[in-house]
C-alpha cells in the first residue's frame, strides 16, 4: 500500500529518498513525509502528490540519513499532520500497515499527548516508551508483536543514534540492501533497482540495524542472522515507461511477450504443471483481478476436468466455514504475493488441505507461505490497474485444465495465440472508447466465461475512468437490472462462446429494444450480420486461450476512455498497487 523509503550512507540522502518514494508511488498514496539528520531530526510532509512534498525540500540539504513515506491513509484522512514520519520521545518512525488494538494501547500511554489521529502515531509512542525503560531498541523490536495486533512495517530513527536506521515487519512487506554507497530499507524491490540489484528480505519479526556501510539483521531473539541475499532477475528496463505514454499501456502491449514466458516453461516440459485430478474439490481464493481470473480458471477445471469449483474473495473466505479436507486443493493467486486478505486465507487453510500459489513476485509472503507455488512471468508491473499480470494469471490457470485434461494440440493452440494476440493488439480502439467517455454508466453483459470477462472489463473501466460500469450475466439482466437501461445507454456484449451465444443474442436483443447502444465483442467463426448491436469487435478464435485474445480489446477501451477523461491512468485515486492492509 504506503511506500517506506530509507537511506543511510555517503550521498546526500534527499534526493535518494525522493526518487525512491517516486518508484514507490505506484503502490498507492495520498500524503507523503521525510525525516532526514542534519544537527538534529527534521521533518517534512505534505498532503496530496509526492510533487507537493518535492516542492517543500532542499534537495541539496548536508544530510546523508533519512527515512521516507508515502502514505495510503488507513486511519485518519489524508491530511498533513496525519502523514508521516511520527515523532514521540526519542522515536521518529514511517509506518506501513494497520495497528488494530491501537485504542486499547492509547489508553495506556496517558503520559502522551497526540497530535494525529493514526494508529502510527500510538506506535511511535509505545515504542518510546519501552526505549525509556531498556535503551535498547532491538530489544524494543523484538518485543513488538507480543503488544501489537495488527501489521507493520517500520523505518526508525532514535535520537540517541542518528547515524542508524531500524526496520522491523510483521505482516507487511519490507526488503533491505546493500549498495557501495549507502544501505537502504524499501517496500519493494524496484525501488532499489537504480542503486543495486542484491537485497535481503526481511521476515516477520526480524529487525535489521543500518548504518552508512553494513546492516545487521536479528531475529526475535535477538540472535544475529545470516541471511540470504537475492540477486533481481529482470532488468532496470523494466522500470522505465519507453516510448508508452503510461504504464498501463506498455504492460497492455506486453502480454505477448510475457504470455510466452509464462506458458513456455511447461509446454517445453522444463517444468511440472500440478496434477489436480487427485481432487475432489478446488477453491480458488483471490481478489479484484485475480478474482476474475479465478472465475475462468473454474469454468476451464469445471468443463475439462469435471472438478467442483469456487472462486470466492479472500475476504470473505477468511471468515467463512470452508469445509475443506485433505481432498481439496485451495489455490490463491496474487500478482504481489502480499495481498494481505489472501495471505491470511492461506495461514488459516494451509495446515488443513494442500495450497497452490498462482504468484507474480518471486519468495513474497504468499509465495512462501504455500506448499506449491507457480510463479507467472509478468515482469514488473507497475500500473495500478492490473492488466498483463491478470492475463498471465489466466494462462496459467487455462493450462492447468487443459493439461489435466489431456487435451491435445496445446502446442498449436499457442503458437496461434502469440500471432493473434499481436494481431488484436494492432486494432484501434478509441472509435469506441469515444462512444463511451461522456456516459456516466456503462453495462458490461455475458454468459459463463464471457461473464468473467465482464467483470473485469468493468472493473478496468471503474478503476482507471470513474465511469460507473456494472457487470451482469447476460441471462440475469431481465431480472432487475434492465431497469436501468435507457435511450443511449451503453451496453458492451462479450459472445466466445458458441453455445451460449444464441441465448446472449436474445439478451442483447432486450437490452437493444430498450434504447441500449450495444458494442458487441465476439470471435471470427460466431461473427454475423445483424440489427442487434451498433459497433462491432471481432478477434480471432482460440479454442484453449480464447480469453487472452477477448480481453486486450475490453482493456484498450478502458485504457483509452480513461485517457479521453484525462485521468491519471497508472495511478487512480484511492487505489494501491499491492493491498497489504485487510
Ligand atoms: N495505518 C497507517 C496510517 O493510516 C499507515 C497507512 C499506510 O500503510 O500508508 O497512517
Amino acid at each position: 500500500m504506503c511506500g517506506i523509503y530509507c537511506y543511510v550512507g555517503k550521498k546526500k540522502a534527499i534526493p535518494i529518498i525522493l526518487e525512491g518514494l517516486a518508484s514507490l508511488e505506484y503502490r498507492g498514496y495520498d500524503s507523503s513525509g521525510i525525516a532526514y539528520v542534519t544537527d538534529k531530526i527534521n521533518i517534512i510532509k505534505e498532503k496530496g502528490k509526492l510533487s507537493n512534498l518535492i516542492n517543500l525540500i532542499d534537495k541539496n540539504t548536508d544530510t546523508y540519513l533519512g527515512i521516507g513515506h508515502t502514505r495510503w491513509a488507513t486511519h485518519g484522512s489524508p491530511n498533513k499532520i496525519n502523514a508521516h514520519p511520527h515523532q514521540q520521545g526519542s522515536i521518529t518512525l514511517v509506518h506501513n500497515g494497520i495497528i488494530e488494538n491501537y485504542q486499547e494501547l492509547k489508553k495506556l500511554l496517558t503520559e502522551y499527548s497526540f497530535k494525529s489521529e493514526t494508529d502510527t502515531e500510538v506506535l511511535a509512542c509505545l515504542i518510546d516508551k519501552l526505549y525509556q525503560e531498556s535503551h535498547n531498541i532491538i530489544k524494543v523490536l523484538a518485543k513488538l508483536s507480543e503488544l501489537v495486533k495488527g501489521s507493520y512495517a517500520l523505518g526508525i530513527i532514535v535520537n540517541d543514534d542518528l547515524n542508524s536506521i531500524y526496520a522491523v515487519k510483521k505482516g507487511s512487506p519490507l526488503i533491505v540492501a546493500k549498495s557501495d554507497d549507502g544501505t537502504f530499507i524499501a517496500s519493494d524491490i524496484p525501488a532499489i533497482l537504480k542503486h543495486t540489484d542484491k537485497y535481503i528480505l526481511l521476515n516477520d519479526n526480524e529487525i535489521a540495524h543500518l548504518t552508512k556501510d553494513n546492516i545487521t539483521i536479528y531475529n526475535e531473539r535477538l540472535n544475529i542472522l545470516n541471511k540470504k541475499t537475492y540477486t533481481y532477475n529482470g532488468s532496470i528496463e523494466d522500470i522505465s515507461k519507453q516510448d508508452y505514454e503510461h504504464y498501463m499501456l506498455k504492460e497492455i502491449y506486453e502480454q505477448p511477450e510475457v504470455i510466452k514466458n509464462t506458458l513456455l516453461p511447461f509446454l517445453n516440459n522444463k517444468q511440472k504443471l500440478p496434477n489436480i485430478k487427485k481432487y475432489q474439490k478446488i477453491h480458488i481464493v483471490a481478489c479484484g483481478s485475480a478474482y476474475h481470473a479465478g472465475l475462468i480458471g473454474k469454468y476451464l477445471i469445471e468443463k475439462y476436468c469435471h472438478i467442483e469449483t469456487k472462486v470466492e474473495i479472500a475476504s470473505e473466505y477468511r471468515y467463512q466455514n470452508n469445509f475443506i479436507n485433505k481432498k481439496t486443493l485451495v489455490i490463491f493467486i496474487s500478482q504481489s504475493g502480499e495481498t494481505a486478505d489472501t495471505l491470511a486465507c492461506v495461514k488459516k487453510v494451509k495446515n488443513n488441505c494442500d495450497t497452490l500459489g498462482i504468484i507474480n513476485v518471486i519468495d513474497s509472503s504468499i509465495a512462501r507461505e504455500v506448499k506449491d507455488v507457480i510463479y507467472t512471468n509478468a515482469g514488473l508491473e507497475i500500473a495500478v490497474a492490473t492488466t498483463k499480470a491478470y492475463s498471465c494469471q489466466v494462462a496459467i490457470l487455462s493450462l492447468i485444465a487443459y493439461y489435466n485434461s489431456k487435451t491435445k494440440n496445446i502446442i498449436n493452440e499457442f503458437d496461434n495465440l502469440i500471432n493473434d494476440l499481436n494481431k488484436v493488439l494492432k486494432n484501434d480502439y478509441r472509435k469506441i472508447a469515444d462512444l463511451i467517455k461522456d456516459d456516466e454508466k456503462i453495462f458490461y453483459i455475458g454468459r459463463g466465461i464471457d461473464y468473467a470477462l465482464a467483470l473485469e472489463g468493468s472493473l478496468k473501466l471503474k478503476e482507471i475512468s470513474y465511469i460507473n460500469s456494472v457487470a451482469y450475466q447476460a441471462g440475469e439482466l431481465k431480472h432487475g437490472t434492465i431497469s436501468l437501461i435507457e435511450n443511449n445507454t451503453k451496453v458492451i456484449a462479450i459472445v466466445t462462446d458458441k453455445e451460449l451465444k444464441d441465448k446472449t443474442i436474445s439478451n442483447i436483443k432486450e437490452t437493444k429494444a430498450r434504447g441500449a447502444k450495444v458494442i458487441y465483442i465476439t470471435t471470427t467463426s460466431l461473427d454475423e450480420e445483424g440489427d442487434f448491436y451498433d459497433e462491432k469487435i471481432i478477434i480471432p478464435d482460440n479454442k484453449l486461450f480464447q480469453s487472452l485474445l477477448t480481453i486486450i480489446p475490453i482493456q484498450l477501451i478502458a485504457y483509452y476512455v480513461a485517457k479521453a477523461r484525462n485521468c491519471d491512468i497508472d495511478k487512480p485515486k484511492n487505489l494501491a498497487k499491492s493491498v497489504t492492509v485487510e
